[in-house]
């Protein structure tokens, strides 16, 4: 008998209204439960809702180097319990227990950064233009926060989003991924632990459609932070946009590394093999595509193929394992039918391409996958397949490398490798992307600085780091008069 899991709603972990519940399996073994989730729906959604509002009040008036303090002791406790988390993450989403590391580290990393803001959160002061007065602008809340998140890091998502959010003074409910909401429960008793106030932090299991939809179109929801595919990106951003809430959107990726003529062609392809394989290319960052010169192309593919017939395809709680299963069948499936829409648009499928299943205990592994002599339009060259798949695309020179690499609807992550300064400084300035990585694979951002991309991938915001801080936050311009007199700006300012 699987173990069932509550929703957390106003300090109490309380049943879906309706009394359903779904699976959550391992996708390494599928017939392995992890355990049996809430499938929460509208009157959920409201309940949490209705909890967020009501503790806004006092949670935006709790000082934030209090808030930050809450947030201090939850990232102690994930400090703690790193190595079960990540095994937790492993059991329930499949990738290998280094990638699981990372996204504890990941939440660990946000939770560090973000406690610290409650004491900083600058705003401006500034010179005012009359005399005896203070001008400055100050940072409040936005409100009731939605967060919803995807599976592929089903710890660091959340976090990214829901310590700015709570440091900022701003209550959340929050909806993890169907495929992973262990994960998103384990955090949520963490909170709990940390002392955090009925109310201020609420979770809701369950599916996209039925517990999603109902929270990003909330009438009392203040703002939507959304990480996810684009096609659900994009429909939270036409409801958004009727209710004219604040909506923060992270979306997919297609990520290109270039490799000129020039780069040192061992280190290109020791990064595309971390940077497209690395949790089963399930990234929005991941290294997707690869433009190459031609002048290296023969080279770099032969060293791709030496390095692909090294990775180990396996059970993901195995140490010595590169690659586990992908999340779910559907997934499986829709990375097959790339291989074969790749083989029909007339790519040269050059290793794997096959679901893994002799001795797989059912489990959902397909073999990690390299197409050559790509070209840019191709489907497999645009579209987003979020898996072990990477497609070289052979170019020639600079500038088509450039324009290639720049050919998609998406501009999350980039990279370039080059010996010479100057091509990697033009490379830095051409390339339309989020993130711009040089001599290094697509993946890995640091919290300190701004994560999200352009173009499709993104609504103009970023996480992360002070960018975050802007997001959960309303500036509030403050001038605070001390002349005893009436003063009127650009009427009575002294300049003559
Ligand atoms: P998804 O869009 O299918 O689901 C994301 C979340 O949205 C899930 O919690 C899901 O239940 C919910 N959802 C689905 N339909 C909804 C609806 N109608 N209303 C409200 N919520 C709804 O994406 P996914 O498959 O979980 O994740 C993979 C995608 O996420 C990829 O495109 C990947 O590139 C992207 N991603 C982007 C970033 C980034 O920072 N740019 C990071 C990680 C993942």
């Amino acid at each position: 008998m699987a173990e069932t899991f509550l929703n957390y709603i106003d300090g109490k972990w309380v049943p879906a209204a309706s009394e359903e519940t779904f699976l959550d399996i391992n996708p390494a073994r599928p017939g392995e439960v992890v355990g049996e989730f809430q499938r929460s729906g509208a009157d959920d959604v409201d309940a949490a809702v209705g909890a967020a509002t009501r503790a806004h009040e006092e949670w935006r008036k709790t000082p934030a180097p209090l808030r930050g303090e809450v947030v201090a002791r939850a990232t102690r406790l994930l400090t703690e319990r790193k190595p079960e988390l990540a095994e937790t993450i492993t059991r329930e989403m499949g990738k290998v227990l280094v990638d699981s590391g990372y996204d504890v580290q990941g939440a660990i990393t946000s939770g560090e950064y973000m406690s610290g803001e409650g004491r900083r959160m600058f705003g401006d002061t500034v010179p005012s233009g009359l005399p005896n007065r203070l001008a400055m602008s100050i940072r409040e809340p936005v409100g009731v926060v939605g967060i919803v998140t995807p599976w592929n890091l089903p710890m660091l998502m959340p976090a990214w989003k829901l310590f700015p959010a709570l440091v900022c003074g701003n209550t959340v409910v929050v909806k993890p991924a169907e495929d992973t909401p262990m994960t998103a429960v384990r955090f949520f008793e963490i909170l709990e632990e940390a002392g955090i106030p009925p109310g201020v932090a609420n979770l809701v299991t369950g599916y996209g459609p039925e517990a999603g939809h109902p929270l990003v179109t909330h009438p009392d929801v203040d703002m939507v932070s959304f990480t996810g595919s684009r096609a659900v990106g994009r429909q939270i951003a036409i409801s958004a946009g009727e209710d004219l809430k604040h909506v923060s959107l992270e979306m997919g990726g297609k990520n290109a590394l270039v490799v000129l003529d020039d780069a040192d062609v061992s280190e290109a392809v020791t990064g595309a093999l971390w940077g497209g394989f690395s949790t089963a290319g399930q990234r929005c960052t991941a290294s997707s595509r690869l433009v190459v010169d031609h002048k290296v192309a023969d080279d770099v593919v032969a060293g791709l193929v030496e390095g692909i017939e090294r990775l180990v395809v396996g059970d993901p709680l195995d140490t010595e394992t590169n690659l586990g299963p992908l999340i779910n069948r559907k997934q499986l499936d829709r990375v097959h039918s790339y291989t074969e829409v790749g083989q029909e648009e007339g790519a040269q499928l050059v290793v794997g391409g096959e679901k893994l299943e002799e001795g797989f205990d059912g489990g959902y592994f397909y073999s990690p996958t390299l197409f050559d002599h790509a070209s840019p339009n191709m489907r497999i060259a645009q579209e987003e397949i979020f898996g072990p798949t990477i497609t070289v695309i052979r170019v020639d020179g600079y500038d088509e490398a450039i324009e290639v690499a720049n050919g998609t609807r998406y501009g999350l992550s980039a990279a370039v490798y080059t010996r010479d300064t100057g091509r990697a400084l033009r490379a830095v300035r051409d390339l339309e992307a989020g993130l711009v990585y040089l001599n290094a694979p697509t993946i890995g951002s640091e919290i300190h600085l701004p994560f999200g991309g352009v173009k499709d991938t993104g609504n103009g915001h970023r996480e992360s780091g002070t960018a975050a801080i802007d997001q959960f936050t309303e500036l509030k311009t403050v001038f605070l008069d001390y002349s005893g007199t009436l003063q009127r700006a650009h009427i009575d300012e002294p300049i003559d």
